[in-house]
């Protein structure tokens, strides 16, 4: 018999040689013997009392044998050469996702990337951390894997319905990452693994006959007759296909432009907009830990979310990274962008978290002129104010969230993990009013709700514009297609469908299901 049941652990208490059993036979009524073996189905944390538990959901085996588990395996055939062929522009998740998907349902993907190789990327991150230089194409944001490349992996959705999870993670595994991720209730990768994973799916999708086309920005579209006839790049090189996935990701404004020039329908969507603030970890973990001043050993460094409506406005925590660098995330010389990552450990002694307000398309009338793109304006305005506060070389503009809160430039400012450097700066000239006050009140609550969170040795950090797409490019709800062009199919976090890694990969996968059921009737 399997009984599946759950256990609340001191963390010591899960590395104990045989509690586990005992605790199972205790629980189930049986002796030990009879448990013949257990397996861990989930794994979370309770700390919501004084001593933190780990939860575990385990799967127990009684009077039977524990049978192995069977991690599913996915194959990626070689295509046949008359393969149907569809252009996917961008590699980052739902990208390769895609391209991964399509090979399974016998179709070649021709993926075309603006940035570098994983490895080759490196060294532009270096350069913006080292020298303060931006390169338009390899970047945080472009190159091979995305945006979500040299990012914190955090491999949590909201969107679970939107496609199958389990297969996405069990990918993931396959490509290299730890067997962890399908049990852990908020698995994380981190970005010292994210490269190898990344560079083992382009190898399967090669392997298979896929194509991977590196420094190739598309740059124009041939339009005929409702259809794009050719993808036309940087390199005079010109790609046609069966159907063309544009997966270009949020940041990729020449691409919404494009669209805009060439009078293919894009519409503006609300996003959000604020700051990165960062704590010492030691005071995320007392807050969170309940700790006096170190948190056990055995925990992981803690993390932290929260949302406060201010004036009927949504002011949330987004993406936080514990033991995380807020990183530079611009990709273009003369505009500050801020966003985060950590390595698989987690063991900077920072933690630190992106908090924004939501912005609807309304509160951009400044730039209504600009249609469609608007809310794309109102997002460069900002960050180009957030460069010039900063002073150049992605200098970033900055205050102590106790001066930030009462309207004060800093004196001085506390380290912090931003590598291109802060500088202490007035937030009123750089943020809009409507998410500046609200940042003040949100910040303000959330100090009466969280001990030590409202901190002289707190900093925020202008600005983080791009959690999400300020533009939609539409599409059918049920064939995916844009309105206007029967092959072209928008995809992932940059036409306004997925909103992080697992959601644009899932995203990915049900646009290359979707491209061959139009193949299939067309
Ligand atoms: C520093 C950082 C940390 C993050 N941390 C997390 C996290 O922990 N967890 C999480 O879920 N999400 C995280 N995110 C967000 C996540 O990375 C994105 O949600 C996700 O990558 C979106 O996937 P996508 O495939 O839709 O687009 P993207 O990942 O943005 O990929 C788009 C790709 O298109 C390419 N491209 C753009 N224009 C062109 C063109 N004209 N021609 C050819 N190629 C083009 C780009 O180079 C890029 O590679 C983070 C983002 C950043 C920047």
């Amino acid at each position: 018999m399997i009984r599946t049941v759950k256990l609340a652990l001191l963390p010591a208490e899960v590395l104990q040689p045989g509690l586990i059993h005992t605790q199972l036979a205790a629980l189930l009524g049986t002796t030990t013997q009879q448990i013949s073996g257990y397996r861990i189905r989930k794994r979370s944390l309770d700390a919501r009392h004084r001593s933190v538990r780990v939860v575990l959901t385990l799967d127990a085996y009684i009077d039977e044998p524990v049978i192995p588990e069977q991690t599913s395996r996915y194959e990626f055939q070689v295509l046949p050469s008359k393969a149907p062929r569809v252009v996917i522009v961008g590699a980052g998740p739902a990208g390769l996702f895609a391209a991964l998907q399509l090979i399974q349902l016998g179709i070649r993907p021709i993926l075309l990337e603006r940035g570098k190789d994983v490895r080759s990327r490196r060294r532009d991150l270096a350069a913006m951390n080292k020298e303060g230089l931006v390169n338009p194409d390899s970047n945080y944001c472009f190159g091979e894997g995305g945006a979500g490349t040299y990012s914190d992996g955090k491999l949590y959705t909201r969107s679970q319905k939107r496609g199958n999870l389990e297969r996405i993670l069990t990918l993931f595994v396959q490509f290299g990452a730890s067997p962890d991720i399908l049990i852990d209730a908020h698995p994380h990768i981190g970005t010292n693994k994210l490269p190898g994973i990344i560079s083992a799916m382009r190898e399967a999708i090669m392997e298979a006959g896929g194509e991977v086309h590196f420094e190739t920005r598309l740059n124009d579209l041939l339009v005929e007759n409702g259809e794009i006839k050719e993808a036309i790049c940087e390199n005079n090189k010109s790609f046609c296909a069966d159907a063309f996935i544009f997966a270009t990701g949020h940041s990729a404004r020449d691409i919404f432009h494009l669209f805009h020039r060439k009078g293919i329908r894009i519409e503006s969507k609300p996003f959000a907009l604020g700051v990165r603030v960062e704590h010492p970890q030691e005071i995320i973990d007392q807050a969170q830990y309940h700790c006096i001043q170190y948190r056990d050993p055995l925990l992981p460094p803690a993390a932290y979310s929260w949302v406060e409506q201010v004036d009927q406005r949504g002011v949330f925590s987004f993406c936080m990274c514990p033991g995380g660098i807020i990183a530079p995330a611009s990709t273009a010389p003369g505009e500050i962008v801020v966003n985060g990552w950590s390595p698989s450990k987690r063991n900077n002694p920072y933690a630190n978290s992106g908090i924004v307000v939501s912005i609807d398309p309304a509160d951009c009338t400044a730039f209504k002129k600009l249609g469609p793109l608007s809310a794309l304006a109102f997002q460069e305005d900002v960050e180009r104010k957030a460069f010039v506060a900063g002073g150049g070389e992605l200098k970033a503009p900055a205050a102590r969230l106790i001066d930030f809160c009462s309207g004060k430039i800093s004196t001085n400012l506390p380290d912090c993990s931003y590598l291109p450097g802060i500088v202490s700066a007035d937030l009123k000239q750089v943020l809009p009013k409507l998410v500046h006050d609200r940042l003040q009140e949100a910040f303000r609550r959330t100090g009466k709700k969280m001990k030590g969170y409202y901190s002289r040795e707190a900093v925020v950090v202008a600005t983080e514009s791009r959690t999400s797409s300020p533009v939609r490019i539409p599409r059918d709800r049920d064939t995916l297609q844009h309105p206007e062009l029967s092959n072209l199919f928008p995809c992932g976090e940059g036409a306004g469908y997925a909103g992080g890694i697992i959601s644009a990969a899932m995203d990915g996968e049900r646009v290359a299901l979707a491209i061959a059921t139009h193949l299939t009737n067309s």
